[in-house]
């Protein structure tokens, strides 16, 4: 008997996406980017989005501070926004809760969405709650761009460069529960340039290049040298590069640019960082790893990043 574990998360995905009709003038982009794209208005665009937090899975009840489970349920979410480019408007939020829950670890859970919801002007405007045998959490969020100005993960082209927000690795040690969502440093961004593609990393910087470079339809050369490890990925054990690489949950913007606008490009965004990791190429090169531009020996990337199933 096949299951779910066999399909896998982006198989189940497939499975739904080719049963949802999107033919219809103002969806814009359905199933497959950080958001969904709808005509709304005249000059601007919705970006619609939905992420979910369950206990046991993505973190646990028993032991992680309430405040930072209802926080991150809003920054993940935040972060996808983030990544087409737009900032944030409304939100719903459904709810699967055990009876037995106190409820001032339910106040805490609200303390910390609201807290972030109050810096990014989110207005939380419904939901819904069920019971359930363990607790879970989803939003769905509702974000604006101007019409011309999202950005999917498609657009990347041979010549492009490839930058990240940040540093990367070992948000197991903190970072994948209290990070800063990049709404207001890709606005920052989208004030100087205009990146061919964008796409927040979740996933392991491994797995979210890969999503770029296939809708995209290219590849891409990523130089280990350059990659910018984080304190955390240094200090967890193992290979600190492989941890930038392949750890999920950074949230990070990962974006690609035209190199004749890489001079309007500051090294720093609101403190945080801004760098070059790599090049996009053609397609039949495929995603490779070299140590540098000078240094061409091949890095053996294992791990493929974090998955579900
Ligand atoms: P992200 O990591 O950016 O949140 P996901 O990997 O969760 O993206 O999802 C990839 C794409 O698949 C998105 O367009 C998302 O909306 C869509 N998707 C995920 N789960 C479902 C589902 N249950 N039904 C329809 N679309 C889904
Ligand atoms: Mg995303």
């Amino acid at each position: 008997m096949k299951t779910i574990k066999d399909v896998g998360e982006f198989g189940l995905i497939e499975r739904i996406r080719r049963k949802a009709d999107v033919r219809d003038r103002s969806i814009l982009k359905g199933i497959g980017d950080d958001a969904a794209v709808l005509r709304v208005g005249r000059i601007g665009v919705g970006l619609l989005t939905a992420d979910s937090l369950a206990d046991g899975v993505d973190f646990h009840l028993k032991k992680d501070k309430p405040e930072l489970v209802g926080r991150k349920l809003l920054a993940i979410n935040l972060s996808d926004v983030a990544a087409m480019g737009g900032w944030p408007r409304y939100a719903l939020l459904s709810l699967g809760l055990p009876p037995g829950i106190s409820v001032s670890w339910f106040d805490r859970f609200l303390k910390g969405l609201f807290g972030l919801g109050r810096c990014f002007e989110v207005k939380l405007i419904g939901g819904d709650i069920s019971r359930a045998k363990q607790f879970w959490a989803s939003l769905t969020l509702l974000g604006e761009a101007p019409r011309q100005k999202w950005i999917s993960r498609s657009g990347a082209r041979p010549g492009d460069l490839v930058f990240v927000t940040g540093t990367l690795g070992g948000s197991i040690l903190g970072k994948h529960l209290a990070f800063t969502p990049r709404i207001r440093e890709v606005q920052a961004i989208l004030k100087r340039v205009c990146p061919t593609s964008m796409i927040d990393i979740s996933d392991g910087l491994i797995q979210d290049m890969g999503h770029v470079l296939k809708a995209s339809r290219v590849g891409a050369k990523i130089y280990g040298s350059m990659i910018p490890i984080s304190g955390a990925a240094r200090r967890l054990g193992g290979s600190p590069l492989a941890h930038a690489l392949a750890d999920g949950e950074d949230f990070e913007i990962l974006f690609t640019l035209r190199p004749k606008e890489v001079a309007k490009l500051p090294g720093r965004i609101f403190g945080t960082k801004i760098t070059r990791v790599g090049e996009i190429v053609s397609r039949q090169q495929g995603l490779k790893f070299f140590h540098s531009p000078e240094d061409r020996r091949i890095i053996h990337v294992s791990k493929k990043g974090f998955v579900h199933f």
